[in-house]
């Protein structure tokens, strides 16, 4: 269902009249995860004001550690769709369980992510299948092309097609970086699927400093969007500080991407 053999033309998916896959580069920005109420609503504000029409936020957290902060669950949906509703700005955000998509139905969560780590979790890619809500699959840090492709192809034999990849930086033998993003599999997957193909610069570099020229590159390769982390004072982050961007760097990057898209 996901190969380009199946279907011919690109396929948009369409998240609350926003759409992935067609002309337009989008970028989904926002805080690693949901902190407090006034961090969302600063966050909304400035990723409304960058002009990006969709937003990020974590409720449900993978962290490596169990003792590190595990997001704010339910409570962090429901501050992540106030503060989003206030800018009309659909909401992103990781489902790690399916015990989770009664609360994910609740808050309206516009697109689902399932996460690098959960890449292969089969019963769970079915699980979002049967449901029909965009869903960002993420690259297993360690799959490759074509086990990605099939992780999608569980999503998609359930009957729901809307489907976007994002590829977040693979890992290597390199530890400059957070991991190495695969620009090469822009160009590979937009041969192989019809599906829309956005990057995490973010998880990919893991420095902030690192985003921009990963974005950039990214959009000229060919990708239809971004998802990027941004927080109103990255410092202060609980979660992935390094890499997110201020809100200024964001606008600042937004302006650089509609020639690099407008020249390929
Ligand atoms: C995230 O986007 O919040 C995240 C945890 O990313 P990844 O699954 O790519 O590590
Ligand atoms: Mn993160």
């Amino acid at each position: 269902i996901v190969s380009r053999e199946s279907h011919r033309e690109n396929t948009i998916v369409d998240i609350g009249g926003v759409q992935l896959g067609g002309n337009q580069i989008q970028v989904i920005a926002g805080p690693c995860s949901v902190e407090t109420q006034e961090q969302m609503d600063l966050s909304a504000k400035y990723v409304a004001e960058a002009g990006c029409r969709l937003m990020r936020g974590g409720a449900f957290k993978p962290r490596t550690s169990p003792y590190a902060f595990q997001g704010h669950g339910a409570e962090g949906l429901d501050m992540f769709r106030k503060a989003a509703s206030q800018y009309k700005l659909p909401i992103v955000t990781e489902l790690m369980d399916a015990r989770q998509l009664d609360t994910f139905m609740e808050y309206d969560v516009d697109v689902i992510q399932i996460g690098t780590r959960n890449m292969q979790n089969f019963d769970l890619l079915k699980e979002v299948g049967r449901i029909n809500k965009p869903v960002i699959l993420k690259r297993g840090m360690s799959a490759t092309i074509s086990e990605w492709l099939m992780a999608a192809e569980y999503i998609a034999a359930g009957g729901n097609h809307n489907i976007i990849f994002c590829e977040r930086g693979i890992r290597t033998f390199e530890t400059y970086y957070r991991n190495v993003l695969d620009v090469t599999a822009i160009p590979v997957l937009k041969k192989e699927t019809h599906l829309p193909v956005i990057v995490d610069p973010s998880h990919a570099g893991g420095k902030a400093w690192m985003v921009a020229a990963l974005s950039q590159a990214a959009i000229a390769a060919g990708a239809d969007g971004l998802l990027v982390e941004m927080h109103p004072s990255p410092c202060d982050a609980w979660c992935d500080a390094d890499q997110a961007l201020t809100p200024d760097e964001l606008k600042k990057l937004m302006g650089t991407l509609g020639a690099i898209a407008g020249a390929i």
